[in-house]
């Protein structure tokens, strides 16, 4: 059974609202008309503040669902072991408070200091915030696939390389520590690889496009990261999720969840164009089966 044309309707109907209802309601009622603070202060705020709602928020729906375990959601759980604070509690709980630590971490120094670095040092001090230029459809479409292939392109290599075996026990295997993964372990990650695996392969489109990107470009593509991220590690298979639907094979939230299963093959982060390249795509999904749950 594939994913009922009602769900493929409603993924290509979010995509289509994200580029374009979502860009407007901003203009209407969100983005400031003047903005009166110094743009480097009101861009590294903005960008701050954004990441901390859209995780918490997008996190916080996902803890719904573990903690209800709605049955209509439920039936999208991708591994077949139980959720790992059923199979040993106490271990669960010891391993969301060292989390909430390192992903506390993460956003409160590692952040703000990449943030620093790239409004004050790189190109994107001079990333437009004017209600003026506001960006258009297009412009707002193309700049976030340049975004998402550069980002593709950065973080399937950095990830190999962090896989590699001389330097995997100093910095990935904090990732790795969970394998059955819930929707926050997307920033459970060694600071290294926050900076190096997550952080620059996911603001290069936005270093390079200096002032040709928009501050509202630059919030959209990091909701698009969030949403992303948070699903690939949520442990459901969503069937109406756009992410299904991403070309290069399906890249959809197994193909994250089979990595941290299985440790090797899976590499990829937005596109599977590199695992295909290089032959590092899981032979499972060779055979794709959208109804599969694993071991
Ligand atoms: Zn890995
Ligand atoms: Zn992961």
């Amino acid at each position: 059974m594939t994913p009922s044309s009602g769900n493929k309707l409603f993924a290509i109907a979010t995509t289509i609202a994200f580029f374009t209802i979502l860009p407007k309601l901003i203009k209407d009622y969100l983005w400031p008309s003047e903005i009166k603070l110094d743009r480097n202060i009101f861009l590294f705020f903005y960008m701050l503040v954004l990441h901390q709602i859209l995780f918490y928020s997008v996190n916080f729906v996902y803890f719904l669902f573990y903690i209800f375990e709605f049955k209509f959601i439920e039936q999208y759980k991708l591994n077949k072991q139980e959720w790992p604070w059923k199979t040993n509690r106490e271990e669960f709980i010891t391993q969301l408070i060292r989390s909430s630590k390192i992903i506390l971490s993460n956003q409160l120094v590692v952040i703000p200091l990449m943030l620093y670095l790239n409004i004050y040092v790189t190109k994107s001090t001079k990333i437009r915030t004017e209600m003026e230029s506001f960006p258009s459809i297009l412009e707002i479409f193309w700049q976030i696939t340049v975004c998402a292939v550069l980002d593709d392109f950065g973080f399937y290599w950095s990830h190999r390389l962090l896989h590699w075996r001389p330097i995997y026990p100093y910095f990935h295997k904090v990732h790795h520590e969970f394998k059955h993964t819930i929707s926050i372990s997307s920033e459970h990650a060694h600071f290294v690889e926050f900076i190096f695996g997550n952080m620059l392969p996911s603001n290069l489109g936005i270093i390079l496009l200096g002032s040709k990107c928009h501050a509202v470009t630059w919030g959209l593509w990091l909701t698009f990261k969030i949403l992303k991220t948070s699903e690939g590690h949520s442990g459901y298979h969503l069937p109406w999720s756009p992410f299904n639907y991403f070309p290069f094979i399906v890249l959809a939230s197994e193909f994250h969840n089979y990595h941290h299963l299985k440790f090797k093959h899976n590499y990829g982060g937005v596109f599977a164009f590199w695992d295909t390249v290089c032959g590092t795509v899981h032979p499972v999904y060779r055979d794709y089966d959208f109804n599969r749950k694993y071991d």
